[in-house]
């Protein structure tokens, strides 16, 4: 993705973030960007997509607590690029995240590593499982947590 225009959210995926919102979730994002890296797209305009996004975001009543974008190729070895867990412990240290209680979910076996290696449960969105059932299987087995 290159550009706004290019964006758009999968289906349910507006819904899915509003669910987690109103069941008091944090909702962060941890993305790898490395058309940064490559100079195909500019920092200020990955930005501005994000920004975009958390706008059209709060226009639908949702919102996303915060996006860590890693701009950098494979061969940088960085800690952040997933498979590594580098983005979701910085988020873990600035929202002070308890990874047993937190779920990477993730469309690519890369994300599910990130997660395990946080130390989080974990998710894979399947053309089965989309993130909207996904979320709702959270819910309620936090709420079935709480009762028991
Ligand atoms: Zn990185």
């Amino acid at each position: 993705m290159k550009s706004w225009t290019e964006f758009e959210f999968l289906p349910n995926v507006k819904e899915a973030i509003k669910l987690l919102n109103q069941a008091e979730f944090k909702v962060i994002v941890v993305t790898n960007q490395a058309s940064i890296g490559k100079g195909i797209v500019k920092e200020e305009q990955l930005r501005w997509i994000h920004q975009q996004m958390l706008d059209e975001l709060k226009t639908y009543g949702a919102h996303i607590d915060a996006i860590y974008y890693c701009p950098h190729l494979t061969e940088d070895n960085c800690n952040c690029r997933k498979p590594k867990p580098g983005m979701l412990q910085k988020a873990g240290k600035e929202f002070k995240i308890d990874f047993n209680h937190s779920w990477m979910i993730g469309d690519e076996p890369r994300d599910i590593e990130a997660g395990k290696s946080a130390g989080c449960k974990t998710y894979q969105v399947t053309t089965n499982e989309g993130l909207l059932e996904i979320v709702q299987k959270i819910i309620r087995g936090c709420y079935y947590d709480k009762q028991n």
